[in-house]
């Protein structure tokens, strides 16, 4: 089944897991997103990014919309960071059932004003909004990019961010960064910050960026507050890496007998991450 984001995350506080949104720009990600999800009885979010979205082309969403609504698994298709009011619109005519408004780098004014027109558009046909505030780092290995400098969320302005735009779910910048961590680069998460934050507003928090920080960091921030965890880079690092091997080892050229290795490496990763957000097999509570 397809369902809005907040439907798919209203047990994650009551029940203490968080659900992952897998980042995903092909059908051999999909499948191995959705199969995982249907083999462990696990809800899971489909995250496509503009970029993402320019690559696959809007036709790509029937077969998602498809292969979504006839499961028996609870599913989100979800924009991820929507810069713009025209990739909103985009996605919701294209049959996405959540949205993200990014206006973290603007002006907060700026940031509330083009977060509440997202909400207005997206609210009035059942899609959910996620908003951002703060800033999520930057490593220099994914297209979502970010910021050298992270800003950390405010939670006073938090609480009045999610009060006056009346998002679904709010994106909170505690220290993680986008990509795959270089050497000696340390990510800290800011527990604080996130205690803070999950104490002044109801609506599930989300981590994006959770890709290299130690498990036991992830596994803490579901206890406070954070109902949603961007996963990409660790899970198609894996496909990848299995790709790579099998192309350097072999002459082969077809698709069907190159992509199940690499589907099942990026599956290990999708089963790894359930169990560390708590998600897996929760998909009975819907
Ligand atoms: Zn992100």
């Amino acid at each position: 089944m397809l369902v809005s984001m907040k439907e798919l995350l209203k047990p994650t506080r009551e029940h203490g897991f968080a659900i992952g949104a897998f980042n995903v720009a092909d059908s051999c990600f999909i499948r191995a997103v959705v199969e995982e999800a249907e083999a462990t009885n696990t809800p899971a979010i489909i995250s496509i990014h503009p970029s993402e979205h320019d690559f696959v082309g809007d036709a790509f969403f029937g077969y998602v919309r498809e292969i979504t609504l006839r499961s028996r698994v609870p599913f989100t298709l979800h924009l991820d960071h929507g810069a713009s009011i025209e990739h909103v619109q985009r996605a919701i005519q294209c049959g996405f059932t959540s949205v993200m408004i990014d206006g973290s780098l603007l002006p907060y004014e700026e940031n509330v004003a083009l977060t509440c027109e997202a909400v207005r558009l997206a609210h009035a046909v059942g899609v959910s909004v996620e908003g951002e505030l703060g800033t999520i780092g930057q490593t220099g290995t994914s297209v979502e990019g970010g910021v050298s400098k992270v800003t950390y969320t405010d939670p006073a302005q938090a609480e009045d961010f999610v009060t006056r735009t009346g998002v679904d779910t709010l994106a909170v910048a505690i220290g993680t960064a986008h990509g795959i961590y270089p050497k000696g680069m340390q990510p800290e998460l800011q527990m604080n910050i996130l205690r803070d934050i999950a104490g002044r507003v109801s609506i599930p928090l989300v981590l994006h960026g959770g890709s290299a920080n130690p498990d036991a960091e992830i596994a803490e921030s579901v206890t406070l507050g954070v109902g949603k965890i961007n996963i990409s880079s660790d899970m198609k690092y894996a496909y990848f890496q299995k790709a790579r091997e099998i192309l350097a080892r072999e002459s082969w050229w077809d698709p069907n007998v190159i992509y199940p290795e690499p589907i099942n490496a990026a599956r290990e990763v999708i089963r790894h991450k359930m169990k560390l957000f708590g998600s897996t097999g929760k998909a009975s509570l819907y």
